[in-house]
């Protein structure tokens, strides 16, 4: 005879009169509850906070691009999800008399994230040294192309936060990348809306950038990503025919293979 002793006590006369039913009490209190469908795309849920949604390439305050083009989140990457081809800005400011694109050597000319691949995990931006990488709440990334769903540079840039100008321009004026990496560059200078009125003078951030240099507006703050509105009905359906996207265009430009890009 065994000498097992089960560690749960035993039901009394009651428990062991509605044992074989008592899954049924699950359910029972499941009817009364308030009904928790979901009516999306028409009323849109905002995720937790630390929801891993679609990428973020973040910007400075002055409108310079982080990331560097240095690959360490391809590196970091368990899914080999993304692509990364840095380049010179020394060329770009040859070609811009003066301007770049971020602060320092490098910048991210080629940057792609295939969300076929990706897993979510954020291990991408765990690495990134200049926190140029960042992942937002957006959940909305599905699509009707295996192509489509390879977003390129443009599809994971932040726009210019309100006041700050949109590159290429020059660094502000007397600052390292060391600067701009410890949070002292605050806004666009004089000198690059200069610069920019100069060689772009119909460049829409520059009244804005003017009125932060001149004290009229407050220093841009980074812009966050914010979820899209809820959709109307008629909207909804427009979408879902164009394959559920609503901010990229309905057929993806092609990849560039002989770059070695992502397929
Ligand atoms: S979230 Fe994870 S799987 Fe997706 S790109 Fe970043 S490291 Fe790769
Ligand atoms: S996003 Fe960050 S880690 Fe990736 S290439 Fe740019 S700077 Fe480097």
């Amino acid at each position: 005879m065994s000498d097992y002793k089960p560690l749960r006590p035993a039901k009394g006369p009651v428990g062991s009169l509605f044992a074989p039913v008592a899954g049924f009490g699950v359910t029972l209190g499941a009817m009364f509850r308030p009904t928790v469908t979901e009516q999306y795309p028409f009323e849109k849920v905002p995720p937790p906070q630390r929801y891993h949604g679609r990428h973020q390439l973040n910007r400075y305050a002055d409108g310079l691009e982080k990331c560097i083009g240095c690959e360490l989140c391809a590196w970091a990457c368990p899914a080999d999800a993304i692509y990364v081809e840095g380049a010179d800005n020394a060329d770009v400011r040859a070609e811009t008399g003066g301007g770049q694109v971020s602060p320092g050597e490098r910048y991210g000319r080629v940057y792609q994230v295939n969300y076929l691949r990706c897993i979510f995990c954020g291990l991408c931006i765990e690495a990134c040294p200049t926190r140029a990488l960042t992942m937002t709440n957006d959940y909305e990334i599905a699509g009707p192309t295996r192509a489509g769903m390879i977003f390129e540079k443009q599809d994971l840039l932040a726009p210019p936060a309100p006041g700050a100008l949109a590159g290429p321009h020059p660094m502000a004026e007397g600052t390292t990348d060391t600067d701009y990496y410890q949070g002292a560059v605050t806004g666009p200078t004089a000198g690059q809306v200069a610069w920019v009125r100069e060689h772009r003078p119909d460049d829409p951030t520059i009244e804005a950038a003017t009125d932060v240099v001149e004290g009229r507006a407050p220093a841009p703050q980074p812009r966050k990503h914010e979820l899209r509105p809820p959709a109307t009905k008629a909207t909804a359906t427009k979408e879902a025919a164009r394959g559920g996207h609503v901010d990229r265009p309905a057929e993806p430009a092609p990849l560039r293979p002989a770059e070695g890009g992502q397929r």
